[in-house]
């Protein structure tokens, strides 16, 4: 894993020092000599790591730390914080300024690399969640989010430990503390479980069980999709640095050592708690950005720009000879004087009722786009010409055979539609072809009196 890595420290020696184990791992390492130029190299660079000193003159490590999770440019990049100090009270202060992580000098090199990976690794994926999410906004979807207060990070925690005394206590702490549900699993089956019907958004696992590895079983939770994007957060004896470098490797995402320190515990957890929902918020963001992309908002189906790509996926997976695929194009007749004569938010109505009814008649499979003002579009996977015909059919006399209720006075509207159905007759037949065929049908079913279906090839034979 290549990354590049911002080396913070007022002592030469130091950086030299970190700059020469970090490079000999491949990492690109870039430096800075205090709070103000770590910033600066920071903004200018945007790096995906820092690793901040603690002590410096003039401004410190917890005070640029502070400065750079301000900053929203900058506040996405993990914080390591190296420090002489190894008091608990410390690790608080710099978790509060937005740490994810401290190192104790001289840093322990196999902890070092782990931290240095685990971090690099969940920042590579907010990366592409932010980029993702930057997308959707220049394709013009407000996707803003806000940050999130620490009394909004309650959720739901699995707590996994086979010691019963001490998992009360862990659990009363993140219940008060944490203003979240704590699920307790004492062994890898209920664990399992959980993840699986709890949907934790946070795991604390007890590295030392006497049943079960539990660096095993964080390596089951990472691989279960339930848990894909979870935090995981492991307790290790103290100076156990084996045992965190391995459960950073295998995806835990930050650990507690024991004696456990309460505050401390809260601290990671908050931290923890406030990254996943911070990565869950992107995700939806862009989940509901695609899906607004791709959705027309008048009626709820599909939109042309999603239709025609997908039915070109659809079409390449029928066989032409034993699962034809059909299209039906509709066009609802006289429209214009439906807005004409009660207004275009009555015609509003007609075309979301309209749409119903659509999807009142179709299978799961089929695929319904409306792809133009009051044009409507059918893909039928495995449907062949004499079963699109007899959808169509039922389509259009379930349209007409039913007025459309409607908010004006008169109550209901009589509405008719045509119909143009063309059924691929190759695998190298393009969506646009066998479009074009449909409306060539269409425009028969219009020209020959509306309210009717035309089949595909019907009209030449017609002709
Ligand atoms: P034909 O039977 O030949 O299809 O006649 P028509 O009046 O339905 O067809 P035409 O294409 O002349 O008119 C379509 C109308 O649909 C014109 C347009 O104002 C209206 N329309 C397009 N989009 C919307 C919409 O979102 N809401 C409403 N209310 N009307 C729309
Ligand atoms: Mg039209
Ligand atoms: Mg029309």
């Amino acid at each position: 894993m290549s990354a590049r890595i911002l080396v913070v420290d007022d002592i030469a020696a130091n950086v030299k020092l970190l700059e020469a184990k970090l490079s000999a791992e491949y990492f690109t390492v870039l430096t800075a000599m205090n709070g103000f130029e770590a910033l600066e190299v920071a903004k200018a660079e945007q790096p995906d790591l820092i690793l901040l000193d603690v002590m410096m003159p003039k401004m410190d490590g917890f005070e640029a730390c502070t400065k750079l999770k301000a900053d929203p440019d900058l506040a996405h990049i993990p914080v390591v914080m190296v420090t002489a100090l190894d008091q608990a009270s410390d690790r608080i202060r710099g978790l509060e300024a937005g740490a994810d992580d401290f190192l104790t000098k001289p840093a322990n090199d196999l902890q070092l690399f782990a931290r240095v990976r685990s971090l690099v690794r969940v920042k590579m994926m907010i990366d592409e969640l932010r980029l993702r999410d930057e997308t959707c906004r220049e394709l013009g979807f407000d996707a803003a989010f806000s940050s999130i207060a620490d009394e909004d990070l309650s959720g739901n925690v699995l707590l996994v430990d086979d010691r019963p005394n001490a998992a009360m206590s862990i659990r009363g702490i993140i219940k008060d503390r944490l203003h979240s549900e704590c699920v307790v699993a004492s062994n890898r089956d209920d664990a399992m479980n959980a993840v699986r019907f709890d949907k934790p958004d946070l795991m604390l696992i007890n590295a030392a069980m006497e049943s079960y590895d539990g660096l095993r079983l964080c390596s089951e939770i990472r691989s279960s999709p339930q848990a894909r994007n979870a935090s995981i957060v492991l307790m290790v004896d103290h100076g156990d640095y084996k045992t965190i470098a391995a459960a950073l490797d295998l995806g835990a995402n930050d650990y507690v050592t024991r004696p456990l320190d309460e505050n401390e515990l809260v601290a990671r957890m908050r931290s923890q708690m406030r990254r996943k929902f911070f990565a869950d918020q992107l995700r939806d963001n862009v989940h509901n950005s695609l899906k607004m992309a791709v959705t027309d908002p008048l009626t709820g189906l599909y939109n042309r720009r999603y239709a025609v790509p997908h039915m070109q996926a659809l079409m390449e997976r029928s066989d032409a000879e034993t699962n034809p695929l059909s299209a039906a194009l509709l066009d609802i007749d006289h429209f214009k004087s439906v807005n004409d004569t009660y207004g275009h938010g009555v015609g509003d109505e007609v075309l979301k009722e309209f749409a119903q009814r659509i999807r009142q008649s179709v299978r799961g499979v089929d695929l319904t786009a409306r792809i133009g003002g009051e044009e409507f579009l059918i893909v039928m996977p495995e449907t062949g010409s004499s079963s699109a015909s007899v959808v169509a059919e039922r389509l259009r006399a379930s349209i007409a055979a039913k007025p459309f209720k409607v908010s004006h006075d008169v109550g209901a509207i009589d509405i008719t539609v045509s119909i143009g159905v063309a059924t691929a007759h190759s695998e190298r037949e393009k969506p646009e072809a066998l479009l074009e065929r449909a409306d060539i049908a269409l425009y028969r079913s219009k020209n020959s009196g509306r309210n009717r279906v035309t089949m595909s090839g019907d009209e030449e034979a017609a002709a």
